[in-house]
């Protein structure tokens, strides 16, 4: 039976395929832009400089300073770029650290922004902003840092190494798998996550097999995209309050994190969302979905410890606590000890362990 629900879409423009990069100049012009500064993490700086120059007049300068997290200092700085080059919108070419910078700046000077995302991260469909100020990750979801144009072109990902495809294509996953057991979900979000976590998990093995197979780089992106809208639309839950708080603390890579929690968040919450793991576990070809995912990851050569991605031992009750802070909805009951065991079996890389069975659900 279908449950109650309340269904609403964010407004933003996509535009999908391969060479879609050659609208970037139309897409701005579209906005209202006159002059564009294009952001950039270091390693993407020759790409951004490309695409300047095919933005001819409207290229104003390029910031390649993004770095993971969005700290304020360099948002501050990135700031300082956009007032000298006299720009009047952002092009966001990268991944989510570029695509948060953008966000950062369009929530202090209401730039208009036009994302290009080269990795599966997902920021760009969302009104969410993560920033980072003396070592402190704070989150906001604010409608202002909602990207006005995303332009998805599958040529960009075709450089994105198999190994960071499979653990940024994860990372994507686990906003769908969330999304299908979220408090404010609905039927729509329900068949876009299904759909997402099937694309992704059918395009990775290929990529990993083939980099250069451009249908599975091109299902990838397209389940990316879905995934995205997943996390743009509805409440995530213990697994991304997990990877926000382990990646905050310890100063650990986003999509590894991702990669490495989201089979054991699904086995904890399994009991309390019996529904969502029988269409994850669908998507993904598997009899379980947490043993799914922990099997794809493997298969993917995705490290499956956080100790093998410099989380220290002793960090594992810490972590416990902070994940106890700030109370948030889970279908499963939070409960310390269970979530410091999680913690404990992900930093050793163990398989998953599903809980018991629940007596009845927590409120919803
Ligand atoms: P990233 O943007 O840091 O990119 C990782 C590395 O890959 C970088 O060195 C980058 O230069 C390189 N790279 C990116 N695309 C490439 C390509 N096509 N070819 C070759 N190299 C490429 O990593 P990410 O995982 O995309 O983003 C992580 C950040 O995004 C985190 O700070 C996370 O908090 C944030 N994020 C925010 C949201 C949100 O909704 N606010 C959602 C997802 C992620």
């Amino acid at each position: 039976m279908i449950a109650n629900f309340t269904f609403e879409t964010l407004p933003c423009r996509v535009v999908f395929g391969s060479g879609t990069l050659s609208a970037a100049a139309a897409e701005i012009e579209r906005l209202g832009g006159k002059r564009a500064l294009v952001l950039t993490t270091p390693p993407q700086e020759d790409r951004g400089r490309r695409l300047g120059a095919a933005l001819g007049p409207l290229f104003a300068g390029i910031f390649p300073g993004a770095v993971m997290h969005t700290p304020v200092e360099v948002t501050e700085r990135a700031l300082a770029a956009l007032k000298e080059s006299g720009a009047d919108c952002v092009v966001a070419l990268g991944g989510g650290s570029t695509i948060g910078l953008g966000k950062a700046l369009a929530l202090r000077t209401g730039v208009n922004q036009l994302c290009i995302p080269t990795t599966y991260a997902g920021s760009e469909m969302t009104p969410i902003l993560g920033e980072t100020k003396d070592g402190l990750k704070t989150t906001l979801r604010n409608l202002a840092v909602l990207p006005e144009t995303v332009i998805y072109d599958v040529d960009l990902t075709l450089s994105l190494p198999p190994r960071l495809a499979a653990t940024s294509g994860i990372n994507a996953i686990a906003h769908a798998a969330e999304a299908l057991y979220a408090r404010d979900g609905n039927p729509v979000i329900a068949l876009m996550a299904e759909e997402g976590i099937r694309a992704l998990a059918g395009a990775l093995p290929a990529i990993a097999a083939n980099p250069g197979d451009r249908e599975a780089r091109t299902a990838a992106l397209y389940g990316a995209w879905l995934c995205a809208v997943c996390l743009g639309a509805v409440g995530m839950s213990l697994h991304h309050k997990l990877c926000h708080t382990l990646g905050g603390a310890f100063d650990l890579p986003h999509a590894e994190t991702h990669t490495i929690i989201l089979p054991h968040a699904m086995a904890y919450n399994a009991p309390g969302a019996p529904e969502a793991m029988t269409r994850i576990a669908r998507a993904l070809g598997a009899d379980n979905a947490a043993q799914g995912l922990y099997d794809l990851a493997r298969r993917l050569n995705a490290k499956l410890a956080l100790r093998d991605i410099g989380m220290p031992e002793a960090g594992i009750d810490r972590a416990a606590e902070l994940a106890m802070t700030n109370a948030y909805w889970n279908p499963h009951p939070l409960e310390r000890d269970a979530i410091r065991d999680l913690i404990a079996r992900a930093y050793a890389g163990e398989a998953p362990v599903p809980q018991p069975p629940e007596r009845s659900s927590p409120p919803r």
